[in-house]
């Protein structure tokens, strides 16, 4: 079986295309205050391309680069000025920050209404018992991308890679709110591969090169790769792409799966 390909670049295309007439309509232009503090050069283009998405889906950036040596004091009153204006409407914080900065700190500084990328405590609390709130973009850029390609989410045996505050977790109260039977499973999971081959939908989010080859993987799951790594042959993700595609039925190419449709989300959060 060769598998079928979930084609986040395309579909996130899509939406931001819509997303910029819908801000167009809008009485006043969104504004995204994106703040990096350093000089790590995978922040700098994470910035870099959401300075493009943002000129493209019509929200205003406005771009706060920081030196290395910010205090957290410095960082935390920009956050408030941020707070305080208007013509502000999301507030996105480049991680990681220099160690000099409580990141946790920061975070809930951000007012709750601004978090567009929801990782505030209260946008994680509402998710958890099932309230309104901002949702951390690359889960739900997931299952955006598994809804729109059709794939039933609800009964089925989901399985995830990974507990972070960012992707594991929030993936698995989604998950779980689209009725798929959840197990979160991390680096003290006893038979990893036993239990990935449970899966009819596995989630990658572990952050280790191709670790995932077709020996965790179910005859014909849906497979979707949260990772992201570069190297000098290119980017690659957390799956072993060219081995686990010919055992499963979909499964997200790295690049132009799940990234483009963290983008997306984050946009559509904006707006
Ligand atoms: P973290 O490093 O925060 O979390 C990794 C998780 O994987 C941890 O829970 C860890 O377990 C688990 N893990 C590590 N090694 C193993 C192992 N051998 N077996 C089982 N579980 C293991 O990573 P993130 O969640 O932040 O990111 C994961 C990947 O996704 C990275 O490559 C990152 O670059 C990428 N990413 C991509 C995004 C996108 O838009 N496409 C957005 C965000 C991240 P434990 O908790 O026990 O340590």
């Amino acid at each position: 079986m060769s598998a079928a390909l979930l084609d986040g670049k395309a579909l996130s295309a899509r939406m931001r295309e819509r997303l910029g007439q819908e801000a167009a309509a809008l009485p006043r232009q969104p504004g995204l205050a994106v703040i990096l503090v350093g000089d790590n050069p995978a922040s700098a283009v994470y910035v870099r391309n959401k300075e493009k998405d943002c000129a493209q889906c019509g929200v205003r950036c406005l771009n706060h680069h920081l030196p290395a040596e910010t205090t957290q004091q410095e960082l935390l009153a920009l956050v408030e000025d941020m707070n305080r204006r208007e013509d502000v409407d999301g507030i996105l914080v480049q991680l990681p920050l220099p160690t000099q900065i409580d990141a946790d700190k920061v975070i809930r500084a951000i007012a709750p209404e601004k978090d567009v990328d929801g990782f505030h405590p209260q946008n994680v609390g509402a998710l958890c018992i099932g309230q309104p709130g901002f949702v951390s973009c690359t889960p739900a850029g997931i299952i955006e991308l598994l809804k729109r390609s059709g794939i039933e989410i609800a009964g089925k045996e989901c399985v995830i890679i990974g507990r972070s505050n960012i992707v594991g977790k929030p993936m698995a109260l989604l998950m779980l709110r689209e009725n798929a039977t959840v197990t979160i499973t991390h680096s003290k999971t006893k038979d990893l591969k036993d239990v990935c081959k449970r899966a009819d939908i596995l989630i990658v989010a572990i952050g280790k090169p191709q670790m995932i080859t077709e020996e965790y993987v179910k005859e014909g799951a849906v497979v979707i790769d949260v990772g992201i790594h570069r190297r000098e042959e290119g980017l690659c993700g957390d799956v072993d792409f060219e081995r686990v595609s010919e055992h499963c039925s979909y499964i997200t190419p790295v690049p132009g799966g799940v990234g483009p449709m963290t983008i997306a989300m984050l946009m559509r959060n904006c707006v």
